[in-house]
């Protein structure tokens, strides 16, 4: 026969805290904690798999209810009460426990076995009639609310009727007779709603409870939030029956709860609030405030009760020393003794995360690889960032994507020019666009933060924003940009420029007004925890960077090289711009030459910076990859003096720049499509790079191997002949240079074309780095730029697990391993990495790592989340 029912009570207990699965959460400590022999109230667990079976076979499997009988039977002896009984009748609380916590999200009934008979028991046992009765009012509402579904406001209705017919504004100021009043009316109340009379028969009440219990698994809320949270619907809920103990008897009376060290800090010291006379729902529901459990304050719980908060402060030690980690507790005191209702591993946050790891890797409680794998890479980046104060009232008026952590705050502007400018005259500003382009790079850069009405997490804000390490809301559809007035309407609300925003780029909000922010403290724990988890990573992680600036804050990070340097933002940079239209417009290869030539200098410049600042560590360059006419004028520019400066009339110039439109300039003449027609392009670039790697070389004695990439490859002939002009150019400067110098020619792989074709790709390239933004956008034939107009509601529809351009796609994935298998069958030592955004993705960096890649790449605020991603991936191999 099965075992559904697991007792515990009296220093003994049938179940212990490994049995999580079976016992759920809450069953399991108790039990674990009855072993430890601390004071737990008896009772028992059903297990989940009763409850499993219960959804099966529709209703209570075999052995069930002999089995509970069994079990409240001994409760009843370990408590020395009968359930039922007249004068010293036991009361139990019927509470809900999955294997993994689900606050709030199922039922519970408290005060369950009170009856009229029994009731008066209860008040001369306690000595407290107005107690008894109260306690069996609330008794009556809870259950008819959980087990009966009678509306919640029919109760409160007839609470507040009668309050007021006393001309009293709180319940405490009701007394015992008027109370036992209000019970009367509350079982009217269930006979009008149900048509049958409130159960009398304890036994009854407590199927009823079970049940309803078992039902809450499948309620709306619990579905929800199961869906949210990855919960598996067929693990079922524990139901866990426990004698009653109460904290609202009087003065030496009191609840609360308490964590065995600081959840916000981290900081080692017993931290907790309680109330005197109250029931944990008081502390819960926050309707009294609670007082502190210690601290300076004469109403701590340690100066009112000295010898309970002694007694509790010997377990939350004892409880520390058993589970090796901080603890959450709930505890009642009744009539002066102290009992332990609950024990979980209590939530924290990211910086209490770190410090609890590394100070109980100290204190000898964990070993690294524990303390590693008890900070989560996601808690890793939320310590980079500064965050909203969480206390600081909010008027969220809008929520988008959050496409860059963080919390910042601004005026509003609403151009790149005015960011600029802004900024210049020492003010923050919040950038707010549409979406961006390249042309907005300057403005972003000044901006304390960036928000879109368009685009995904892969949009150009969304990216560039990462790199830069600002907060970003991407599409945010609720904005109506008006830019030609400078307003934006939200909903009701209209904003203008100048008026100050905050935005948080996690949760995707933006707020009306400045809200105070904390500032991020990478102490020695931080460190210390990144240490720890480079010894067991086996993936190497580089970042994202286009400047020597971008470069150096990865470094810091812990960046181990450069793995995708975007040469196309460098185009952006004051009078370069001018230079690479005419480059664009020019209608020679001798006039383009002319063009080029005044850029060569620059990239050169360009090159030298970044790689001064990564000191030798490997630097991928990507060649020339966006559309051309992503650096055509834009509305705002003077056609005119671009015309005057390239010798042609603005008729003839306006005519080029139509010819270059594009309809999908995505999928149209870019990457390395466009070297194939203008080589003369990566020649210049290729001098630019191997021409600052020698010049390092040659007079500051740098030691360095250059990786130049290109990108958009889909057919292994263009590589080949890409190769070669690449090699060709490189061997000509170096030998000009008169040094030796060794380089990498590789491709980026963004086509699902490229994947299936690797084995031709590979002979052609050193190294293929997956650009997993085009991937995902190729492979799934989804616009990056657009997607963030229906995404959503893919993602709600559950069409769609998560963003796909945010979190590595099974597709993709299923694409990048074909790649690296048939690229490696040709070329074993073919180097493998990726550097689209999901390299700083932690589910995405577990893919990377199974699928046997060399390095991801991110940007630089994602690069310690990634080694950390990296960390987790491969201890959990072990
Ligand atoms: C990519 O496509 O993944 C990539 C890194 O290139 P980009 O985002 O610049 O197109
Ligand atoms: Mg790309």
């Amino acid at each position: 026969m099965t075992q559904y029912v697991y007792f515990f009570g009296n220093g003994q207990a049938d179940g212990h805290g490994g049995m999580k699965n079976l016992l759920g959460g809450k069953g399991a400590n108790l039990a674990e904690m009855t072993r430890l022999g601390l004071p737990v109230p008896a009772g028992f667990t059903i297990s989940t798999e009763a409850c499993v079976a219960y959804f099966k076979g529709g209703g209570h499997p075999d052995g069930l209810q002999e089995q509970v009988s069994e079990a409240l039977t001994k409760l009843e002896e370990a408590m020395g009460r009968e359930f039922g009984h007249e004068t010293t009748p036991l009361l139990v609380s019927v509470r809900s426990g999955a294997r993994v916590s689900m606050p709030g999200m199922m039922d519970t009934v408290l005060n369950l076995g009170l009856n009229s008979d029994n009731v008066g028991g209860l008040s001369v046992a306690s000595n407290d009639e107005r107690f008894a009765w109260d306690s069996y009012r609330r008794f009556i509402q809870m259950y008819s609310n959980v087990v009966l579904g009678v509306d919640h406001g029919h109760f409160e209705h007839a609470l507040d009727a009668l309050k007021k017919s006393r001309g009293v504004d709180v319940d405490t100021a009701l007394i015992a007779a008027d109370l036992r009043g209000l019970v009367d009316t509350y079982k009217g109340i269930v006979v009008d709603a149900t048509g049958s009379a409130f159960a009398a028969d304890p036994r009854a009440q407590m199927w009823g409870a079970i049940n309803a219990v078992f039902d809450s698994w499948n309620n709306e809320r619990a579905v929800t939030y199961r869906k949210m949270e990855g919960i598996s619907g067929d693990w079922g809920t524990a139901v866990t029956v426990q004698a009653m103990v109460f904290g609202n008897m009087g003065d030496n009376c009191a609840t609360g709860v308490a964590f065995t060290r600081d959840p916000s800090t981290g900081e080692r010291r017993f931290f907790g609030e309680y109330l005197c006379n109250a029931q944990g729902e008081d502390v819960v529901a926050g309707i009294r405030t609670p007082l502190s459990i210690n601290g300076d304050a004469s109403d701590t719980l340690e100066n009112v009760m000295p010898e309970v908060y002694g007694q509790l402060d010997v377990l939350r030690h004892r409880l520390e020393d058993h589970y090796k980690d901080m603890q959450d507790i709930e505890f009642t005191v009744e009539k002066g003794r102290l009992w332990m209702l609950q024990t979980r591993t209590g939530k924290r946050t990211a910086a209490a995360a770190q410090r609890i790891a590394v100070e109980m890797v100290g204190e000898g409680f964990i070993d690294r690889r524990t303390a590693v794998l008890r900070v989560a890479p996601e808690q890793i980046r939320a310590l980079l960032h500064p965050r909203l104060d969480p206390e600081a009232p909010k008027n969220i008026v809008a929520k988008g994507l959050g496409a860059s952590p963080g919390a910042a705050s601004g005026q509003l502007v609403f151009d790149a020019a005015t960011a600029v400018e802004w900024v210049e005259n020492g003010k923050s500003v919040i950038l707010m666009r549409p979406e961006t382009s390249p042309e907005d790079i300057a403005g972003m850069a000044a901006a304390e933060g960036i928000v879109t009405a368009r685009g995904g997490a892969t949009s150009h804000a969304a990216v560039v924003a990462r790199g830069m390490g600002k907060t970003c809301v991407a599409g945010c559809a609720a904005l109506m940009i008006d830019e030609m007035n400078r307003t934006v309407k939200i909903g009701d609300v209209v904003l203008k420029e100048g008026d100050v925003v905050t935005i948080e780029g996690a949760e995707g909000w933006v707020i009306q007004g400045a809200v105070a922010t904390i500032d991020p403290e990478l102490g020695d724990d931080f460190q210390t925890m990144m240490e720890w988890a480079d010894q067991y990573r086996r993936l190497k992680v580089r970042t994202n960077a286009d400047t020597p600036g971008d470069s150096e804050v990865a470094r810091g990070f812990g960046a181990e090289g450069i793995g995708l340097c975007r040469t196309e933002h460098m185009f952006f940079e004051g009078e370069r711009i001018t230079a690479v239209r005419e480059m664009i417009l020019s209608e020679t290869v001798a006039q383009r030459r002319i063009a080029l030539a005044k850029l060569l200098p620059m990239q050169k410049g360009d090159f030298e910076g970044i790689f001064r600042a990564m000191k030798g560590l490997p630097v991928t360059i990507r060649l020339l990859d966006p559309p051309l006419h992503e650096f055509l004028p834009g509305h705002g520019d003077d056609v005119s003096s671009l015309a005057a400066t390239m010798g042609v009339t603005v008729h003839e110039l306006n005519g080029r720049i139509e010819m270059l439109r594009e309809l999908n300039p995505m999928l149209g003449h870019r990457g390395c499509r466009l070297a194939i027609t203008y080589p003369e392009i990566y020649e210049m670039q290729v001098e630019a790079i191997v021409g600052a790697a020698c010049t390092l070389v040659r007079d500051e004695g740098f030691s360095l191997v250059p990786e130049i990439m290109i990108p958009l490859v889909s057919v292994a002939k263009e590589l080949s002949i890409l190769e070669a002009l690449v090699r060709e150019t490189a061997d000509k400067v170096i030998a000009d240079h008169g040094v030796h110098l060794d380089y990498l020619v590789g491709t980026m792989i963004e086509f699902p074309r490229a994947c299936l074709t690797a084995n031709e790709v590979a002979p052609h390239a050193d190294f293929f780095s997956f650009g997993t933004n085009d991937l995902t956008q190729t492979t799934f034939g989804l616009s990056r730029d657009d997607s963030g107009k229906f995404l959503p509601e893919y993602i709600d529809r559950g069409i769609l697990p998560n963003d796909p351009f945010g979190s590595m796609d099974k597709g993709v994935a299923e694409l990048v391993k074909i790649a690296c298998d048939r690229g490696r069958s040709v070329k074993p030592d073919l180097k493998l990495g990726i550097c689209g955004e999901h390299g700083g993705d932690p589910a995405s960096v577990t893919i990377c790592h199974q699928i046997g890649l060399d390095y991801v790449s991110c940007s630089p605020y994602r690069v310690p989340v990634a080694r950390m991603a990296a960390a987790h991936a491969a201890l959990a191999e072990e």
